[in-house]
């Protein structure tokens, strides 16, 4: 099964999350914040990452915007999440190169499937 990364500096949204998707059969590993989420991208090269967007250190469109600007790591589909459904969010979400986007409290099984469309489209 794929390896997702989470990057997510709430440890209830984490654990949640990562039990749940673990719970499907996928490898998960956490990074807390963006910094660390990174380094974890470029080190362990995921199959995808849920990018939590208010992050300590490095926020999550900064994150995502190194990540798709290097060569090494752009290829791997970000679905950012925030807690907001502010107006603007999903525009800035996007223009920092995430792939997909989605609000907290996550709806699971919207999630899946939308983990499940981008692993599918990532060339191989
Ligand atoms: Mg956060």
């Amino acid at each position: 099964m794929p390896k997702l990364l989470i990057v997510e500096d709430n440890e209830m949204n984490r654990d949640m999350l990562s039990r749940r998707l673990e719970r499907r059969g996928y490898e998960i590993i956490i990074a807390v914040d963006g910094a660390e989420g990174v380094a974890m991208a470029r080190s362990e090269k995921p199959a995808l990452i849920l990018m939590d967007m208010s992050l300590p250190v490095m926020d999550g469109w900064t994150a995502t915007r190194t990540l798709k600007d290097d060569p090494d790591t752009r290829h791997i589909p970000v679905i950012g999440l925030t807690a907001h459904a502010m107006a603007g969010d999903r525009e800035k979400c996007l223009q920092s190169g995430c792939d997909d986007y989605d609000t907290k409290p996550v709806e699971f099984t919207r999630l899946i499937e939308k983990i499940t469309t981008h692993l599918n489209s990532t060339p191989s």
